[in-house]
């Protein structure tokens, strides 16, 4: 199966910056896949177009089957996004939340409560769920969004940048959290700019560079190239 399944995608934005020209991706169900390239690249691009927030010009994206032209609900039930800038209210508590996230997608709330405590119970915010967001840490900020993201048990998750501004500790109690999230089955799909973190985490991995997709490989593959 096929967690993601991408064509021929285009991208221009109205300003007229050609931000993909053509990819081609596919990424199976439960790997461990990273998403690599410089600056500009086109990598949050690519992760807008597959989370349905930014419009494609051309080609087809498939979640899990799911077409996104025409079984947009379904494609997005599948997938939990934790994009780069932190977008929760501030002013909400953690609790508040995760809970309405689920909400969003018709999750009762008892079960929500009882996810809301496994999730922030794992990522080492279940004493912090009285707290507002804006108290917290932008480390705590960024396990808030992996957590909210994983509140309706998306079999795809994708994360743009999870570690971008994480101290070295953090960062390796994030990695190990989403490689226990991986083995549990959800398929995950990072951006980076670091190889290492790519290098850490990942099976296979695609560098896209100026919007095309440079090389797509086995991590062990690229390494053993370079
Ligand atoms: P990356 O995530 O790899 O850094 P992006 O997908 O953010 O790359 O950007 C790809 C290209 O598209 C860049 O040239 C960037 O300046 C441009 N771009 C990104 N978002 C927008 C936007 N909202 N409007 C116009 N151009 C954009
Ligand atoms: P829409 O409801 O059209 O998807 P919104 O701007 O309301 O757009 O929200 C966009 C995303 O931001 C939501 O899908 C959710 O992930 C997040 N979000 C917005 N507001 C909240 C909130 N109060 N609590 C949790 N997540 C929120």
């Amino acid at each position: 199966t096929l967690a993601l399944d991408i064509k021929d995608l285009h991208k221009i934005y109205r300003s007229g910056t050609v931000a993909l020209s053509g990819i081609d991706l596919q990424v199976q169900q439960g790997d461990f896949f990273a998403l690599l390239g410089p600056n500009g690249a086109g990598k949050s691009t690519t992760i807008g177009i597959i989370s349905a927030l930014v419009n494609k010009s051309r080609g087809q994206v498939k979640v899990f089957g799911f077409d996104l032209d025409t079984e947009l609900e379904a494609a997005k039930s599948q997938l939990g996004l934790v994009p780069q800038e932190f977008n929760f209210n501030q002013f909400e508590t953690l609790l508040q939340i995760v809970v309405n996230q689920a909400g969003y997608y018709g999750v009762p709330r008892a079960v929500a409560l009882q996810r809301a405590e496994k999730y922030l119970g794992q990522l080492g915010l279940w004493e912090k769920r009285h707290a507002r967001a804006r108290e917290l840490s932008g480390g705590m900020k960024r396990r808030l969004m992996i957590a909210r993201a994983l509140m309706h048990e998306p079999r795809l998750l994708i994360l743009d940048e999870p570690t971008a501004g994480v101290d070295i500790e953090l960062r390796r109690s994030m990695w190990e959290f989403l490689r226990t999230i991986n083995q549990q089955g959800v398929t995950i799909i990072l951006t980076t700019h670091y190889l290492e973190e790519a290098e850490m985490l990942c099976r296979n991995i695609a560098i896209i560079d100026k919007g095309q997709i440079i090389e797509n490989t086995s991590m062990k593959a690229l390494l053993s190239k370079l």
